[in-house]
């Protein structure tokens, strides 16, 4: 796991085991609110060590962005602290998160101790205000990775956790294209000092608008060239040739991962705009 001081109290945790997933914590005189955990029980450990040994500052609030294993399989080792998120998320924590949990249970060792913890504080519209020592979070919904997807902007460092709202490529399959959309539209023209992805390295303040833009231009890339692909002689073949660069994009972060999103936002929005088509 990889430690980055992004502030004067917040500190950014990427796994080494996952998809670069990051964890957030922002320290204050009250004690620290976590921003999800990471996906194996070891790594949210050695976060928990470091907050609470080494900086002997406890985990009063744990805020899950949204539902997905890699981001709140480690609640369950904060049992102290308030656990914060979307309703959708508490409800999809309920059904889906079980089963996840359940199956990695049986699939080794790492797994063993997960528990399912669902958010005990909840909102559904609007801003969810939470505050801690001298520091200000807030949670807006922002769906489009999945539906229970929420950010959180730390207001007096402005530093936003974004979550999966923002990763090196979006990934939309678990949730809606639209949604998307005007989730990071809602994002531009903000100002932010930085921005932590939900994997992958973190963005600078400079970086911040040309890489809003490069994902809606993503986004409406990959549209364009599968409604192309829909009009040609053979559709499925000119699916294939679809790559992820001619959407603008590059294969490399992530250690190729970025390819199989791309390869799966594909198939879901082909999948989609087919059945719009057929519809006319
Ligand atoms: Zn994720």
């Amino acid at each position: 796991m990889q430690r980055e001081r992004v502030a004067d109290d917040i500190y950014v945790f990427t796994s080494d085991l996952y998809a670069q997933v990051t964890a957030g914590a922002v320290v204050t005189s009250e004690g620290a609110i976590l921003i999800d955990t990471l996906a194996f029980p070891e790594e949210t450990l050695a976060i928990k060590n470091f907050l609470e040994k080494r900086l002997s500052c406890p985990v009063r609030v744990v805020i899950n962005t949204h539902y997905h294993a890699d981001h709140t399989f480690g609640t369950y080792l904060f049992g102290n602290a308030l656990v914060v998120g979307h309703a959708l998320c508490r409800e999809l924590i309920d059904t889906r998160g079980r089963k996840s949990i359940e199956e990695a249970r049986h699939n080794g060792p790492d797994f063993a101790h997960v528990i399912p913890i669902l958010p005990s504080m909840v909102f559904r519209t609007g801003t969810l205000t939470i505050h801690l020592g001298d520091k200000t979070v807030e949670l807006w919904h922002s769906p489009g990775h999945s539906p229970d997807s929420v950010v959180c902007l730390v207001n007096e460092d402005r530093v936003l956790f974004s979550a999966d709202t923002l990763m090196p490529v979006p990934y939309f399959v678990d949730g809606s294209y639209e949604d998307f959309i005007r989730s990071l539209q809602a994002l531009q023209g903000q100002t932010f000092e930085t921005v932590v992805q939900g994997h992958g390295e973190v963005v600078l303040r400079g970086e911040v608008e040309s890489k809003l833009q490069e994902d809606l231009e993503y986004l409406f890339r990959l549209q364009k060239n599968i409604e192309k692909a829909l009009k040609s002689k053979n559709p499925d073949k000119a699916l294939e040739r679809i790559d992820i660069e001619s959407c603008g994009k590059s294969r490399i972060p992530l250690n190729g991962i970025v390819q199989n999103l791309h390869v799966a936002n594909l198939r879901t929005l082909y999948r989609q705009l087919r059945t719009a088509q057929l519809a006319e």
